[in-house]
């Protein structure tokens, strides 16, 4: 993808039972930094006492030293790597949270959106409840609190089953996690094996990066508690059809993730074949936009038989850069990003293969670039389908009226792209590629046909604001 613009929330990690259990979740997040790099945290309990230290950035800015990790003490950790919007009041939204209740400490990390956070957090507010954050999260730990029941694992079923929408969500207790997902299981969340430690995390490069051994997924509906006794699995909520996040597939998870009970890669390389099949063309060589259409292309390149070149490359090393309104008009934005390979690319016909587009604007900068460096054609093909909706279920999207792919034709954004060609991937191309029937998918985003009814304000769609603060509704 083009564009930062659409952004996973979150990525989560936990590790029961290891002396160095903040180290290991230190690197956990560090392989599911693509899930979220505005802030990081990582809470640890060591024989009931609780260490944290979270913060704005990536992993190794909040984390910049030994010391910021061995004084996370304790066997029990878990971690949380957040997208957000910029500005100082995201701050107080920096997960994991922790509270103590009853005398005792429960911190959580959450990958997802809840769909009935706002009619909950009023319902609370008027009982009385004191929030710290503005986000989502901190309800489930409102909901957990005020359970009559006596243990930690009761407390957290009765929020879930209050809870509408989608999480992944990672729970630290004085002697447990607890890690759960909701019954359509819209986001992963992995089950893995460090050595005699339990490893839970949203994607399993996480334990790869510590040499961990992928178990199995954590079930949709299933909430999963962790003790020194060992694993006990809790089913409390009520049945549903699932609905993985195909998205997760397109363009979130990192290829070399198994996701859903499947190889990222595998399916990527797939889609790349399938755009191929449905929209042949003839040129010289094929690009992908790097990184993440990467794979993808090399499907494209398997499929049609045409050179695989590197014909763009990324810059790795850009962070957050000021570009003023008049240097993004003269295209600065792309090009502090992305530089063109002219020797690649002069005088050949070049089909450019990209995951998504979204709202356009990066897309049609780049093929402008492409041009500039001697391409005699440019065919531009998508490995999914246009985005003509919003999403509701932790994915963080423009709002339908950004949306390229729902206010213009193909043939209008081909125009609007100045590309000889645009095709994008079928609704059923991309669904046949899982092994899994497609009902098991949500592709909402696609087709605009919701799993679970999508909240609305003064009879509009949220969108994505659904995750976002209260007070901006
Ligand atoms: S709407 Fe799109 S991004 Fe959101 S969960 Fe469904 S497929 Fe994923």
């Amino acid at each position: 993808m083009l564009e930062a613009a659409i952004h996973d929330k979150c990525g989560v990690f936990g590790i029961f039972g290891h002396s160095k259990a903040a180290e290991l979740a230190y690197f956990g997040l560090y392989a599911l930094q693509h899930r979220g790099q505005e802030s990081a945290g990582i809470v640890t309990c060591d024989k009931g006492r609780i260490h944290l230290n979270k913060g704005m950035g990536q992993v190794p800015e909040v984390f910049p030293d030994k010391d910021s990790i061995e004084r996370l003490t304790g066997d029990i950790a878990i971690g949380h790597t957040r997208y957000s919007t910029t500005g100082a009041s995201s701050l107080i939204n920096i997960q994991p949270f922790l509270i103590t209740n009853r005398n005792r400490s429960v911190a959580v990390a959450h990958n997802g959106n809840l769909t009935n956070s706002i009619e909950l957090r009023a319902k609370l507010d008027a009982q009385g409840a004191i929030f710290q954050t503005t986000s989502d999260t901190e309800i489930i730990l409102h909901l957990a609190a005020k359970s009559k029941k006596r243990k930690r694992i009761d407390q957290v079923c009765d929020a879930l089953k209050t809870i509408k929408g989608a999480f992944s969500l990672v729970f630290l207790t004085e002697d447990s996690i607890i890690a759960a997902r909701d019954s359509y299981g819209f986001r992963p969340l992995a089950l893995g094996k460090y050595g005699r430690s339990w490893v839970v995390a949203s994607e399993t490069c996480a334990f790869d990066i510590i040499g961990a051994k992928y178990v199995r997924d954590v079930e949709p509906g299933e909430v999963l508690e962790i003790t020194k006794r060992g694993l006990t699995s809790h089913f409390p909520l009520k049945k549903t059809n699932s609905a993985f996040c195909i998205f997760e597939y397109i363009y979130f998870s990192r290829p070399d993730s198994r996701v859903f009970g499947e190889n990222v890669d595998k399916i990527r390389r797939r889609l790349g074949r399938q755009l191929a099949r449905e929209h042949p063309v003839e040129a010289d060589i094929v690009i992908g936009i790097p990184d993440s259409a990467n794979t993808a292309t090399l499907g494209f390149a398997e499929e049609s038989g045409i050179k695989f070149e590197i014909g763009l490359i990324r810059n790795h090393y850009v962070g957050r850069t000021f570009i003023d309104p008049e240097q993004k008009i003269r295209d600065l934005d792309v090009k502090v990003k992305f530089n063109p390979v002219v020797g690649v690319l002069r005088g050949r016909r070049v089909v450019v293969v990209d995951d998504s587009i979204v709202r356009g604007t990066t897309s049609k900068k780049l093929v402008k670039m492409i041009r500039e460096a001697g391409a005699k054609e440019v065919h531009f093909r998508v490995s999914s389908p246009p985005i003509i909706s919003p999403c509701f279920f932790g994915i963080d999207m423009p709002t339908r009226k950004e949306l390229i792919g729902a206010n213009k034709s193909v043939a209008e954004i081909e125009k609007y792209l100045e590309v000889d060609s645009l095709r994008y991937l079928s609704l059923e191309g991309m669904l046949s590629m899982s092994a899994l029937p497609d009902t098991t998918f949500c592709s909402s985003c696609f087709s605009g046909k919701y799993p679970i009814k999508v909240p609305k304000i003064n009879g509009k769609e949220r969108g994505h604001l659904a995750n976002a603060t209260v007070t901006k509704f």
